[in-house]
């Protein structure tokens, strides 16, 4: 019997899995409390980073790299500002640029070391550079969330086995034996329901006895005006106390700006935002004319319980599978993600 899969959410995650359980021969239905695509999503974003080297989670190394054939084959279909290959930069002190190289040895990847005074970057970006030395990996793309998720969303509709369920939100807590939930009262009954919100499932602790909490990343989108702009990389760490970051989008017309200490566990107020405005411009020496400062909720374990943590798994209470959020790297292993949980899903749905 063919196999009947309810998928809830419908960002990159969801939409992937979608396509990927229609491929092996199930018939779909996506829902999304919004529209599809659902342009206030994590998925619906300038610029996202694939980068193989993940030095603080070995769990995604292998994700990474199952994702990039994926990525090369999209950016090889479409245009430029699908994606491109770029570098992934971190400015570091000496041991840390040892332990990189050691790394990216180990993986056979390229990598250059440079002085931090003399990169381009620098006029592009304040750095500190006392001290610091520029680790410049040889292993980033930079895709162009919106356009490949728009993209993969037009893919649904051309395909016949698969019907959208758009501005219809689930109350996750009714999911059941993880294949029936319920929408108004009616109750709704499939081989196989998959979860991929992009939040908890329930306020239990998960598998890993963890709660994820929610956070509340500031981010500025930056629209640039500066032809120096297309010579921009991103970069993963700048050096500084702060810990900030920037990831422009392929064609450089937006940088998003931002630091990993922006982080919070409350929605921050207006005097937070300020702050992280002004701390991140002085960061720039690239020209702008428009900023628009962001707050994105989302779900994620403490940095140091993400180590060895699966991405996705059956749920303890509602018994589904799920993608319970637990790193703010998804976008760049959807396809690895998507293939997995599609393989598990179609080929153990009758065991
Ligand atoms: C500031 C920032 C920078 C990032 N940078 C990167 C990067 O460089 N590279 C990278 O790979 N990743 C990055 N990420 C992470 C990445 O963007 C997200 O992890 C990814 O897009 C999540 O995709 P998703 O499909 O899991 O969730 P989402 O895109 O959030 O989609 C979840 C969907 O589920 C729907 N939904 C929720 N609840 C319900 C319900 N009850 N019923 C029905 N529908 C529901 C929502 O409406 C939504 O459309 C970043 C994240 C942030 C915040």
């Amino acid at each position: 019997m063919r196999p009947n899969i309810a998928i809830i959410g419908g960002g990159i995650t969801g939409v992937m899995t979608a396509l990927a359980c229609a491929r092996k021969g199930a018939s779909v239905e996506l829902y999304d409390a919004a529209a599809i695509p659902n342009t206030a999503n994590l998925s619906w974003a300038h610029g996202r980073l694939w980068k193989h080297v993940h030095e603080n989670n070995a769990a995604l190394q292998p994700l990474a790299a199952h994702s990039l054939a994926f990525w090369r084959q999209l950016i090889d279909a479409g245009s430029e500002t699908v994606g491109c290959q770029t570098q992934s930069i971190r400015v570091v002190d000496d041991a840390d640029c040892r332990r990189l190289a050691q790394l990216y040895d180990a993986l056979a990847i390229g990598y250059d070391i440079q002085d931090p005074v003399l990169s381009t970057q620098s006029s592009l970006l304040r750095m500190p550079s006392a001290n610091r030395r520029l680790f410049v990996g040889h292993d980033a793309i930079l895709l162009n969330a919106q356009k490949v998720y728009a993209h993969l969303c037009q893919a649904l509709a051309n395909t016949g086995s698969i019907v959208l369920k758009p501005h219809t939100r689930v109350d996750l807590g009714t999911i059941r034996e993880g294949r029936h939930f319920s929408i108004n009262g009616e109750r709704k009954s499939y081989t196989a329901v998959i979860c991929t919100a992009s939040r908890p499932l329930t306020r239990h602790i998960d598998r890993s006895g963890i709660a994820p909490a929610p956070q509340y990343q500031v981010h500025l989108d930056v629209h640039l005006n500066d032809a120096r702009a297309c010579l921009l990389k991103p970069v993963l760490t700048m050096g500084d106390e702060q810990r900030s970051w920037c990831v422009p989008s392929p064609e450089r017309r937006m940088l998003k700006v931002s630091a990993s200490r922006f982080s919070y566990s409350m929605p921050p107020d207006s005097h937070d935002l300020q702050a992280c405005k002004r701390y991140l411009l002085d960061r720039l020496r690239v020209k702008y004319d428009q900023v628009d400062v962001v707050v994105s909720p989302y779900f994620e374990l403490p940095a140091q319980k993400r180590q060895g943590t699966a991405y996705w798994g059956r749920h303890d209470v509602t018994g589904c599978i799920a993608v319970e959020a637990c790193d703010a790297s998804i976008f760049k292993i959807a396809p690895a993600l998507s293939e997995q949980i599609s393989q598990h899903v179609i080929h153990g749905v009758n065991e």
